[in-house]
C-alpha cells in the first residue's frame, strides 16, 4: 500500500499543503531481496575511523573488506557506510573524537546510508569512568539515529570485548548491509558466551527450522527468508488458519503443520513430528496474540489466553525440546517480543507482561545453552504492516506508523531479515539480546 505521507508529498495537488502543514516526508526505505550475498557491502564507499587507544578497528577494516566494501578516506566526498571504533574512549576527554568524526562526517552519509559503532561493553571495564564513558556512547548513537533517520540512515552500535572481535563480521555484514533497513538505534551485546559450531556452512542449508504462526504476516515473511537461505522450513499454525497455512507452504515450498501451540498436547506432538525428522536447528517462537483491554475491564479469559499463547506455550514447548535434546548444537532459537514488552502499552498488560516475560527468557536461556553452541535471542517488532495493524482505527494506527526515527512503518520482510541474520552462523556472537525492529521506534526508546 502506497504511504499516505509521500502520497501527499508527491502529488502536485497537495505537495504545497504537506509542506505547509509541516509533514515528514519519509524516504523510500531500500530492501535487499532473495539470499544473503557473498559480499553485502560490495561496492560501498565506506569510512572507517577510530578513536585513539581503540582495539577493534584493524578487525573492523578486515571484515569490511572481506564483505566488499570499498574503504577509502572519503574526505569531503559522499559516504555509504561510516564505521567508527569507539573502543578507546575511555574518559571525558575521549569524546572529544566522536564529535570530531560525526560532526564532519555525518552530513557526508548518503540516503538509506549506515552507521554502526563499536564500544567496549561496560561491564567489562574495571575503572568506572571507562564503564561510564562505555555507556554514553550508546546515547550518542541512540540521538544520531534519530537525526539521520529522516535520511533513511540506520545507527547502531555493537558493545564488543577484544576477545570477541572476530564474532563482529556478521553483525557488521549485517547493520551495514541492506537487510538492517528498518532496525536502527539499537545497541547490541557480543559475547563467547555460545560456542561457534559450523561457520563453514553456506546460508542455512541442510538445516531444519520451524517458524510458529506462519500461515500469514511476520511469520509467512519469516519462513520465506528462511527458506530462501535453504533451510528445510516447518510452518506451524492453528486449525482454524489451516486452508492458508496450506496455501503459504505450497507458495514458499515449506512443510505445513497445524497445531495450536497452547494445546496441552502440543509439546508431544511437536517432539514426535521433529523425532521423525531428527530433531531441529532453528526455532522461531513467533505465533503471538492480543486481547486488549484497559486491566480493569479485561475478562480473566483473554488474560489467561494471551499468557497461555504468548508464554506457557514457548515455555512448555522449550522445555520439551531441550529435555528431549531434539534442539541440535549450533541451534538458534528465537522469539517474538515487541516494543509492548519494552515500554509497556496502554490497554496491554497481559500482552506486555508475556512480551517482557520473553526478554527475560532469552537472557536467562542464552547464559545456559552457550556451551551447545545455541543462540537463543528475542526480535521486538515496533509497528509493522500487517493485517493485524492494518485493522487498528486510523488516529492511533497513523501515530504508530509515524513516532519512529524512519517515520514509516515497517514490512514483515524487515522482521524476517532480522529473524534470518539470528538464525545464520555469523550471528554466533549474540545471545541472550532484545533487539528492536522498529525503525527507532520513539515508545519505550
Ligand atoms: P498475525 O496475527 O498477523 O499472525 C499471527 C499468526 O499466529 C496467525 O497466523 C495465527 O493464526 C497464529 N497463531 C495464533 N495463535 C496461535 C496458536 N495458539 N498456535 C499456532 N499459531 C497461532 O501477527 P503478526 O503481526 O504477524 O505478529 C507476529 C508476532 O510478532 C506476534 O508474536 C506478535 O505479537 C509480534 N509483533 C507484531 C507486531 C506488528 O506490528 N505486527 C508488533 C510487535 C510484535
Amino acid at each position: 500500500m502506497p504511504d499516505l505521507l509521500r502520497k501527499l508529498h508527491h502529488h502536485p495537488a497537495t505537495a504545497w499543503l504537506a509542506r505547509a502543514a509541516g509533514l515528514p516526508d519519509p524516504v523510500e526505505l531500500l530492501r535487499a531481496a532473495g539470499p544473503t550475498d557473498a559480499q553485502p557491502l560490495a561496492g560501498k564507499r565506506t569510512a572507517i575511523r577510530a578513536a585513539a587507544g581503540g582495539y577493534a578497528a584493524d578487525d573492523l577494516r578486515a571484515f569490511a573488506l572481506g564483505a566488499g566494501a570499498v574503504i577509502d578516506d572519503l574526505q569531503g566526498q559522499s559516504l555509504d557506510i561510516l564505521i567508527f571504533d569507539a573502543t578507546g574512549c575511555r574518559t571525558p576527554a575521549g569524546y572529544a573524537a566522536l564529535y570530531d568524526t560525526f560532526h564532519a562526517a555525518a552530513s557526508q552519509i548518503a540516503q538509506n546510508g549506515r552507521v554502526l559503532l563499536v564500544a567496549a561493553p561496560p561491564a567489562a571495564a574495571t575503572d568506572p569512568i571507562a564503564a561510564a564513558a562505555a555507556r554514553g556512547i550508546e546515547g550518542f548513537s541512540r540521538s544520531l539515529g534519530k537525526e539521520l533517520g529522516k535520511k533513511g540512515i540506520t545507527v547502531n552500535l555493537a558493545y564488543v570485548a577484544a576477545d570477541a572481535l572476530d564474532r563482529l563480521d556478521g553483525p557488521l555484514r549485517f547493520f551495514c548491509g541492506a537487510r538492517s533497513t528498518y532496525v536502527s538505534g539499537q545497541a547490541v551485546q557480543l559475547s563467547t558466551t555460545a560456542v561457534a559450531r559450523g561457520t563453514a556452512i553456506e546460508g542455512l542449508h541442510g538445516k531444519v527450522a520451524i517458524v510458529t504462526g506462519s500461515a500469514r504476516g511476520i511469520g509467512m515473511a519469516t519462513a520465506q527468508r528462511l527458506v530462501e537461505e535453504g533451510a528445510t522450513v516447518v510452518c506451524v499454525d492453528v486449525p482454524a488458519a489451516s486452508q492458508a497455512l496450506h496455501d503459504t507452504c505450497r507458495a514458499i515450498g515449506a512443510t505445513a503443520l497445524v497445531l495450536d501451540i497452547a494445546a496441552a498436547d502440543a509439546p508431544a506432538r511437536l517432539l514426535d513430528f521433529l523425532r521423525e525428522r531428527g530433531g531441529v536447528d532453528i526455532v522461531v517462537y513467533n505465533a503471538g496474540i492480543t486481547r486488549d483491554r484497559t486491566l480493569a475491564r479485561m475478562a480473566r479469559r483473554d488474560w489467561d489466553l494471551v499468557v497461555d499463547v504468548n508464554f506457557g506455550a514457548i515455555a512448555a514447548i522449550d522445555e520439551a525440546l531441550l529435555a528431549a535434546q531434539l534442539l541440535r548444537e549450533g541451534g538458534r532459537v528465537i522469539c517474538l517480543s515487541s516494543i509492548s514488552g519494552v515500554a509497556g502499552n496502554f490497554g496491554q498488560s497481559n500482552y506486555a507482561a508475556t512480551k517482557a516475560a520473553l526478554i527475560g527468557y532469552v537472557a536467562a536461556r542464552g547464559a545456559q545453552l552457550g556451551a551447545r553452541g545455541i543462540t537463543v535471542n528475542a526480535v521486538a517488532p515496533g509497528f509493522i504492516e500487517t493485517p493485524m495493524t492494518q485493522r487498528m482505527p486510523f488516529v492511533p494506527r497513523e501515530l504508530g506508523r509515524r513516532l519512529n526515527s524512519l517515520k514509516q512503518g515497517g514490512q514483515p520482510r524487515d522482521v524476517a531479515e532480522l529473524i534470518a541474520f539470528l538464525a545464520a552462523p555469523g550471528s554466533v556472537g549474540i545471545t541472550g539480546n532484545t533487539i528492536r525492529v522498529c525503525g527507532q521506534a520513539l515508545i519505550g526508546a
